[in-house]
Order: structure tokens, then sequence, then C-alpha cells
């Protein structure tokens, strides 16, 4: 059965935790959902 983790929050720390979970388990589906109108971004 496929794992399903949601991540709140487009900040710093979000897209940092979801990219490290879906490194560690690249089975995993993971959303991040911000509230904001924009996700942290860096070249
Ligand atoms: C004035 C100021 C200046 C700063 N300047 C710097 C700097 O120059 N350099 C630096 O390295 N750091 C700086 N920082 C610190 C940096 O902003 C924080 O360390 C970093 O943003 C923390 O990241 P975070 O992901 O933990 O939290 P946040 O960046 O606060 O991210 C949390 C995210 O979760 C979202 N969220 C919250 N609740 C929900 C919900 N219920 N549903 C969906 N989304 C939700 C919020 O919209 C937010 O986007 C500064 C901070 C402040 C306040």
């Amino acid at each position: 059965m496929s794992k399903n983790l949601i991540v709140i929050g487009g900040g710093a720390g979000g897209p940092s935790a979801a990219a490290e979970a879906k490194r560690a388990d690249p089975s995993l589906t993971v959303t991040i959902m911000e509230q904001g109108e924009h996700v942290s971004y860096a070249a």
C-alpha cells in the first residue's frame, strides 16, 4: 500500500522536510500545503 505524507507549510522547513522524506522513501506521495500565495524558492 502506498504511503502519503502531507507537509503543512511551504516556507523554509516544509520543502526541506518534503525533499528529505522523498529521498528516504522515493515511493512516498508527498503533498505540501501552503496557505500563502508563494512557496519557498532558492535558485
Ligand atoms: C523579519 C524577518 C527577517 C528574516 N530574515 C532572514 C534572513 O535574512 N536570512 C535568513 O536566513 N532567515 C531570515 N529570517 C528567518 C527565516 O524567515 C526563518 O528562519 C524561516 O523562514 C523559518 O522557516 P520555517 O519553514 O520554519 O517557517 P516559515 O518560513 O514561517 O514557514 C511556515 C509556512 O507555513 C505556512 N502555514 C502556516 N500555517 C499553515 C496552515 N495551517 N496551512 C497551510 N500553510 C500554513 C505559512 O504560510 C508559512 O509559509 C527572518 C525572519 C524574519 C521574521
